[in-house]
């Protein structure tokens, strides 16, 4: 699972608390606290935003598996993983009767289809494609640059590619 964005607010109270909006996970730490209290808070609350939300819940897909099954959801992830580590401009994502390719993308319309084979596949799988689609917005090439673009949101693509090799063949 990637790591989800972090914002963290300091205020002037007791407690520390955590909640997750749109994926993202919001901290409003105790600013009494000593600079290493701090980061144990942080790490502490984190770690239980992170192991507790679904990926269901992060981008309120209409089902509880977490798992993507219509455009609507497909876009709500697309935008997510674009807000929190692109920022690129696409049009439109949706899915698509294609076989022979995992995704496109037009750099002229800004439009990204993804395979239909992708409907419900495992979410790590599907995150690596939104994501590897979006940067082509950012570089049109499979370089170096692009490739160090999509380690931004998906650290394991390298794996994520061997696993969806695996997946074509079911
Ligand atoms: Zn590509």
């Amino acid at each position: 699972m990637n790591k989800p964005k972090i914002v963290v607010e300091y205020s002037d109270k007791k407690n520390s608390s955590g909640k997750v909006i749109d994926g993202t996970i919001h901290l409003n730490i105790s600013s009494r606290l000593s600079p290493l209290e701090k980061e144990k808070h942080i790490a502490k609350l984190t770690e239980n935003l992170t192991g507790k939300i679904s990926w269901a819940q992060r981008y309120q897909f209409g089902n509880s598996e977490g798992i993507v099954k219509t455009d609507e959801e497909l876009f709500r992830l697309a935008n997510a993983i674009n807000k929190a580590y692109y920022n690129f401009t696409f049009q439109n994502i949706e899915f698509h009767k294609q076989n022979s390719t995992w995704g496109t993308c037009s750099l002229k319309t800004k439009q990204i289809f993804i395979s239909h084979r992708l409907i419900g596949a495992p979410m790590e799988l599907l995150w690596y494609v939104v994501a590897h689609e979006l940067c082509h917005l950012g570089e049109p090439s499979h370089n170096q640059r692009f490739w160090s673009i999509v380690s931004r949101a998906c650290p394991n693509y390298d794996e994520c590619r061997k696993r969806l090799k695996a997946f074509g063949l079911q």
